[in-house]
């Protein structure tokens, strides 16, 4: 009997190994033919001054609209990309899409033209050619460095190393820094001491305990203390209520982004908003 148990667990463990690898081969596959076809776009999450609620950057981000009208979360695709290495072919698309459109909206609204924010993975970081290929889109938009910045997460740059290196060389081009996510990794405070970053994105699970309880706010007010000693920028993620940005200004952050302002959207609407309301939106 307990021969048998074994095999038939045996089988099953080895069944649900094909599946997550056939299952990741044949997104992969999709990914590939949807990069070909025009399935992806790009929206553009705005990030504000607080407490004006200026706009004075977004946040690209990506999205997969399949042939067969499902939309696929960038959280369930970008993690595949990433193990089957379609996130190079993915990556280089979303950076040349956000680059273009970050130098049409300088040509538009000249000072007003919001600064443009691109996640790039763990897996581009170790890709050695990066900062060459960053600076050539760079040039060839006839972009300043600092009109972009690179959004990295901690566990990417956790090992040091070759994504260490390349973060170096990043900088060295003069796009601006940032830490997203920050305070989920492993290595949060400790990174700070190695990893060349201008901006602190502080995640969304610490946003959410502002307004609420005064331990949680501690949390947020020890982040930003720490934030401004070491001369870094803050934005505030996933700030979803009126009393969380009001909070969040309080405690003395300065940026914010999240659903109390604006969802991502459309390149054409990020223009509406520059235009119609003269960058300002909620307070
Ligand atoms: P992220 O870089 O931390 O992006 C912020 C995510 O939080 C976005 O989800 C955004 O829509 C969501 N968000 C913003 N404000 C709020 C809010 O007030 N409430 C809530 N509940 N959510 C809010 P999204 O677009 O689904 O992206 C999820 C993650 O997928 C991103 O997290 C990022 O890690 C990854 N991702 C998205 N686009 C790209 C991309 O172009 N390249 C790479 N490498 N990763 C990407
Ligand atoms: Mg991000
Ligand atoms: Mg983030
Ligand atoms: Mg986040």
């Amino acid at each position: 009997l307990g021969k048998q148990r074994r095999t038939s667990r045996a089988v099953r463990y080895d069944a649900s190994l094909e599946t997550v690898a056939e299952r990741d081969a044949t997104l992969a596959a999709q990914i590939r033919h949807g990069l070909r076809a025009g399935e992806f776009r790009v929206l553009y999450q705005p990030i504000v001054t607080l407490p004006a609620g200026r706009l004075v950057a977004v946040e690209a981000l990506v999205r997969w609209q399949r042939a067969d009208g499902a939309t696929v979360s960038p959280a369930q695709f970008i993690p595949i990309a990433e193990r089957t290495g379609q996130i190079i072919d993915l990556g280089a698309w979303i950076f040349e899409t956000a680059c273009a459109q970050a130098a049409v909206w300088r040509r538009r609204h000249g000072a007003a033209a919001p600064l443009v924010s691109v996640n790039v993975s763990a897996r581009q970081l170790l890709d050695p050619t990066l900062p060459a290929q960053v600076a050539e889109v760079l040039h060839r938009h006839e972009l300043p460095a600092d009109a972009i910045t690179v959004e990295i997460t901690e566990t990417a740059v956790f090992g040091g190393g070759a994504a260490l290196d390349t973060l170096h060389a990043l900088r060295e081009i003069g796009v601006v820094l940032a830490l997203d996510d920050f305070g989920t990794g492993h290595s949060s405070l400790s990174l700070l001491r190695t990893c060349p970053v201008d901006v602190l994105k502080v995640d969304k699970s610490f946003v959410d305990g502002v307004a609420g309880s005064a331990q949680q706010e501690a949390v947020a007010a020890a982040l930003i203390s720490i934030a401004d000693t070491l001369g870094l920028r803050t934005v505030a993620e996933g700030v979803e209520t009126a009393r969380q940005a009001e909070r969040l200004h309080e405690l003395g952050y300065r940026y914010a982004q999240g659903f109390h302002f604006a969802r991502p959207q459309p390149a054409t609407d990020i223009d509406a908003l520059l235009q119609q309301r003269a960058g300002a939106i909620a307070s």
